[in-house]
């Protein structure tokens, strides 16, 4: 393993940008790109009440985005655009939607622009996780994970089409996951559900091309402060020294996948579509995929 004093020189020379574990705005924030990058721009956000959503919301804010968080808690995405509208001093409409159910996404972005006139951007980032063995999954379970990412991802990303995009062009950013590449173990449900929206993002970018809309999928590695790392192994990780064999030798931070996610929702990357850019410090080259170490970590979970 890398000692400590090397992996926090290491970080330093690679200038990780600092994060904050939980669903709290940066207490300081130092722009890598200019601060108008997205300025007059409206960006819609599934799942941006917390954890990686809460973030690229936070982060889209600080480079001029007015932004919408929604998720089925509204209590959740409402107290989130407090402290979003708070440090950032952009707008933020915090709305209730059920992704699995079209009409409450209808009337989200038809309140969304009444409110803004606009979206430019979209993020699908609201998803499920949990791990469990195929065997023990039970068939309700398999669904409703691919309701929520997949036809959620879907949903979304039709409404929006036919209430705004089609005729103002616009961009599209898919949260996926590197979980199908390898197989990984306890993961089938998730794993199907991403990679279904990893073929969506192609689907979608050639037929939706000609109307100026880019869709891209964003796959994060390990990411630390967030629900999925909280109960996906992160204790796991730490504890059998899985961040030694990460390239990067590291975790990733929220941060981390909001500056990726600007990259993909700018004119930063007005030439990419259809492509899947993974965010995981190599993680899914390397990593071991312990069948009896995530089921240690299942049962631990299962038990509580
Ligand atoms: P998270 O905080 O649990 O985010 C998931 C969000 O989705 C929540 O805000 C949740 O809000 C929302 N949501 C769930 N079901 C919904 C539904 N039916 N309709 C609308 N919203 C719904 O987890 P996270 O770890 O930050 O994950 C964010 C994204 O990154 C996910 O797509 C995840 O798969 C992906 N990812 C994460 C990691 C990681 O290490 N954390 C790694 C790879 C990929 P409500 O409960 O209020 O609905």
């Amino acid at each position: 393993a890398v000692p400590a004093p090397a992996m926090a020189e290491a970080a330093m020379a690679a200038r990780v940008p600092p994060d904050e574990d939980g669903d709290e705005c940066l207490p300081q924030y130092r722009h890598l790109l200019s601060p108008d990058l997205l300025a007059g721009q409206v960006a819609f956000i599934t799942g941006g009440g917390s954890g990686i959503g809460f973030r690229i919301a936070e982060i889209f804010m600080r480079h001029g985005c007015r932004t919408v968080i929604a998720s089925r808690n509204l209590q959740r995405v409402s107290e989130a655009s407090k402290k979003l509208v708070a440090a950032t001093g952009q707008q933020c409409l915090p709305l209730s939607i059920d992704v699995r159910q079209p009409q409450t996404i209808a009337a989200a972005v038809d309140e969304a622009l009444k409110e803004f006139q606009r979206i430019d951007i979209l993020i699908n980032g609201a998803a499920g996780n949990f791990l469990c063995p195929a065997s023990a999954l039970s068939f309700n379970a398999f669904k409703t994970v691919i309701d929520i990412d997949t036809m959620g991802t879907f949903n979304t990303s039709k409404v929006l089409f036919e209430k705004y995009f089609r005729d103002h062009g616009g961009v599209i950013v898919n949260i996926t996951a590197t979980l199908s590449y390898r197989g990984q173990a306890l993961q089938v449900h998730a794993g199907a559900a991403k990679a279904a929206i990893d073929a969506m993002t192609r689907h979608l970018a050639v037929e939706w091309g000609p109307n100026n809309i880019r869709v891209n999928s964003l796959a994060p590695g390990p990411i630390t402060g967030t629900e999925g790392f909280r109960r996906l192994g992160g204790k796991f990780a730490e504890k059998s020294d899985l961040f030694s064999m990460i390239p990067l030798q590291r975790a990733g931070n929220k941060t981390e996948i909001a500056h990726s996610t600007l990259y993909l929702a700018s004119p930063l990357s007005s030439y990419v579509t259809g492509t899947t850019l993974v965010v995981d410090g190599g993680s899914w080259l390397t990593s071991p995929n312990s069948f009896s170490a995530l089921l240690d970590v299942w049962a631990a979970g299962a038990n509580q």
